[in-house]
């Protein structure tokens, strides 16, 4: 290995972007509609396809995203809404909100997830909805929840933030779900910059999300754009603004083309990542459920106690190969803005937020950057 190689920082995550996205947006600037219009239709539709989803909302995040399927689902002030702690915050923020409040659950150790076991445990009268995440892309068993929770009357919402590219029961995720929140944020795998979608299989849903995103107007303002005498438009209800723009759109659409692509590369990388990983002792790879394949939009690694070195360690040895990797996903429990809330013991949420890493993982990434992190895994112990 040269000096410089070793040098080189290897970072956690990389959008993969290219001239078509370049293009895309410089044809929309030129057209001088940049705010939300037809590119964002056509990102809908998209969307909407690839996923095997019946309607596709865009919005500004995934965090507003969220917000809009609690109020379209109809939770509001004295519900509860059971959440994974291990998750990012906005996950268990949402619920506020609407006036609602997250009870936290624990999580399944292989995938991370909620499981009907763990949501079984915090359920009471006032449980209104369920917020099941695809926690690091990981699919949860949604045929399982929803089998435990719709006989209970309690909407399951599915943050599927991190999920796309993932399948479960044969489907893209999302598709077995009555309400998804999806994130395209740069540490996701398809980014817009910023950017969100609501997918739900409802009708109604659907038509009161569109409405509630640009402030409840009747008429959308492209509808009213597109027209020389625009009618008269109402405000049915207090609204948002969680618009996303056609800028954003259009880089959307060229990154849902690349997706495909984008997943395999990961699983391919992952698989070598497992490969070498179980040759070693004290780790542990999060991996693919029986019931779905996952697109690694985090690949965790977790630091078992047997393992001489801790987490933290590990990652300073990390960081002293030049590789960046970070920390697992965090507990929403354990911080300031939710530490006060009371919540059933949460062993496998503690245990996974101290112990695990997430490895550097992107597209772009070479053979070379790869065999680094491998050798600086292979290099912090051999019994
Ligand atoms: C990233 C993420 C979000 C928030 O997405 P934004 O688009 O940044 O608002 C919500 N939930 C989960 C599980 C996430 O990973």
């Amino acid at each position: 290995m040269s000096l410089e190689q070793e040098l080189t920082r290897i970072n956690v995550m990389q959008p993969w972007l290219g001239e078509e996205e370049v293009a895309a947006v410089s044809e929309v600037l030129r057209s001088g509609w940049v705010a939300q219009g037809p590119r964002v239709a056509a990102f809908e539709a998209a969307f909407a396809q690839a996923q095997q989803a019946e309607h596709a909302i865009a919005v500004s995040n995934c965090t507003t995203a969220l917000h809009l399927a609690l109020v379209v689902a109809g939770v509001g002030a004295g519900d509860e809404v059971v959440v994974p702690s291990l998750s990012f915050i906005a996950t268990a923020n949402a619920p506020t909100y609407v006036g609602a409040t997250p009870v936290f659950a624990d999580v399944d150790e292989a995938t991370g997830n909620l499981t009907p076991a763990t949501i079984a445990t915090v359920v009471t009268p006032r449980t209104r909805a369920v917020i099941a995440v695809d926690q690091g892309g990981v699919p949860l068993d949604m045929q399982a929840i929803r089998a435990f929770c719709d006989p209970l009357g309690i909407t399951v919402i599915e943050d599927a933030a991190c999920a796309a590219g993932s399948t479960a029961h044969g489907r893209p995720v999302g598709a077995g779900a009555e309400i998804a929140a999806w994130s395209f944020h740069p540490r996701k795998l398809l980014t817009t910059g910023e950017g969100g979608m609501v997918t739900t299989s409802r009708a109604d849903w659907a038509a009161r999300a569109r409405r509630l995103r640009e402030h409840s107007m009747s008429v959308s303002a492209a509808d009213r754009h597109a027209s020389v005498l625009a009618s008269p438009e109402t405000f049915d209800e207090v609204g948002f603004n969680f618009r996303m723009t056609d800028l954003q759109a259009a880089v959307g659409i060229v990154q849902l083309g690349r997706l495909p692509e984008m997943v395999a590369r990961r699983r391919e990388l992952a698989t070598a990542y497992a490969f070498a990983i179980a040759q070693l002792s004290g780790l542990r790879m999060v991996a693919d459920p029986a019931w779905g394949t996952t697109n690694f939009q985090s690949c965790w690694v977790e630091v078992l106690p047997e393992h001489p070195l801790d987490r933290e360690e590990m990652m300073m040895h990390l960081a002293g190969a030049g590789i960046s990797a970070r920390r697992g996903i965090m507990a929403s429990h354990r911080q300031p803005a939710h530490s006060h809330r009371d919540h059933v013991a949460l062993p496998v949420t503690e245990r996974l937020n101290d112990q695990t890493l997430i490895l550097p993982l992107f597209h772009q990434m070479t053979g070379a950057e790869h065999e680094r992190v491998v050798d600086a895994l292979e290099s912090a112990w051999r019994p």
